[in-house]
């Protein structure tokens, strides 16, 4: 350690009550995705207090992406300061959407609770709390440390639980994140604070629509129902496909451990009538059924063969059913990529930082799910990229949500080091 970080610490922990409310203000702000609400209030909340501490701040509407509209505008931020002396740029970007809520809560989940030193809500954990210890790492980093060189950003950008096109992605293919302009990047995703993320398993979101034949109901033997042969997908899947997927285990570092295996999430499944009418429901055959698979890959499994595995099983249900008949349609796909090296700069200083803030050696880890590093390596061209963050990974997404105070503190530090160590003329 070439400094004393002690008073940047200091002034880090000072900060606790501020990192709370910022938190909890920003939980506060309900954007949930789908449909993508309150993006430009969320943006423009963090883009006013950046605008106060010295940053010069834009916002970029992804206009015309997926999901944007006037209704609901994908409004991204990109906040950069600069030193005024040449050096490298480090990025420190944040998604600001968040899943629904589902049921299952004790804690309102937009009241942004705190309560044993943990905050509560949609979002704490994926990943306000990582934006807002992101924001008290470089303000606090700032102040104390005017010999910086080069420059900072934070963005907070819109979509990324629905694959970031609306956000990262319009970003990058508008040179946003490019070599010219950033070097160095931290995604404060919940990871957990002692680790170092690097990379991400593949993914493949596909719809499998079964048809039949619509018929009254009270003679089905005359129609032929979507949603019978759906079941027999079903069960077929239970019978071949999962019991394959668990036997793949993979030698990438991912986290948790149930993740190593291959997975398959069923997402939806729809068939028959709508739910939504008024009164009673009428008396048909479906006609159709439509199953959303989320298929999550291993970096030894090819997304050809991937794919393949499902329509030989389906293939193989049109020759033993009779009137089987079904569409496959691929929605989305990310191949698995592990594409920071571990001697990469922003890998080296981020892992130097958490073993010197919480005194052991950083994990090195690959996430069970894909996020926005994917579009900053393979429409950016930035490599030097790694997910960081204070939330706890495997409560993502779940009821009750929340992120602990004192790993937002500690990944702060954290992050306030390692910046310190990318931006500092004596390396
Ligand atoms: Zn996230």
């Amino acid at each position: 350690m070439s400094f004393d970080p002690t008073p940047v610490f200091a002034r880090i922990e000072a900060r606790r009550e501020e990192l709370v409310a910022l938190t909890r203000d920003l939980v506060q702000i309900p954007t949930i995705n789908p449909p993508g609400e309150n993006y430009t209030d969320c943006a423009r909340f963090v883009g006013d207090r950046l605008k106060r501490h010295g940053f010069d701040v834009r916002y970029v509407r992804a206009e015309g992406s997926i999901g944007d509209s006037d209704r609901y505008p994908r409004t991204n931020l990109i906040a950069r300061w600069e030193s005024g002396r040449p050096g490298p740029c480090v990025h420190f970007n944040s998604h600001i959407d968040v899943v629904e809520v589902g049921s299952g809560w004790r804690h309102d989940p937009f009241a942004a609770t705190v309560l044993d030193g943990r905050i509560y809500g949609r979002g704490t954990c994926d990943m306000k709390g990582g934006l807002a210890a992101s924001i008290i790492a470089v303000e606090s980093l700032i102040e104390q440390h005017s010999e910086l060189i080069g420059n900072l950003e934070i963005s907070a950008t819109a979509d990324e639980e629905s694959g970031g096109y609306g956000g990262v992605a319009y970003l990058c293919e508008e040179g946003w994140f490019s070599r010219s302009r950033v070097d160095h990047v931290i995604i404060p995703e919940p990871l957990n604070q002692d680790r170092v993320c690097l990379g991400h398993r593949g993914v493949w979101w596909a719809q499998i629509e079964t048809h039949g034949r619509i018929a009254h109901g009270s003679m089905p033997f005359l129609g032929d129902s979507a949603i019978r042969h759906m079941s027999a997908v079903l069960a077929a899947f239970e019978r071949d496909l999962f019991p394959r997927l668990k036997e793949k285990r993979t030698t990438m570092p991912v986290v948790p451990d149930g993740a190593r295996e291959s997975t398959l999430n069923i997402n939806s499944l729809h068939g028959g009538q709508g739910e939504s009418f008024d009164g009673l429901p009428t008396s048909i055959v479906a006609d159709s059924c439509r199953m959303i698979i989320d298929r999550r890959f291993l970096i030894e499994e090819e997304l050809g063969e991937v794919k393949n595995e499902v329509r030989q099983l389906l293939e193989s249900l049109r020759t033993e059913r009779p009137k089987f008949n079904y569409t496959l349609k691929d929605l989305f796909e990310v191949v698995p990529t592990i594409t920071t090296e571990r001697d990469a700069p922003v890998v080296r200083s981020v892992a130097a930082a958490i073993e010197y803030v919480l005194g052991k050696p950083a994990d090195f880890v690959v996430s069970p799910g894909t996020y926005d590093q994917k579009h900053i390596d393979r429409i950016g061209r930035l490599k030097d990229c790694i997910a960081y963050g204070p939330g706890i990974l495997d409560l993502a997404h779940q009821p009750d949500e929340y992120v602990v105070i004192d790993d937002m503190l500690d990944s702060a530090k954290v992050m306030a080091l390692a910046t310190h160590e990318l931006l500092h003329t004596n390396r």
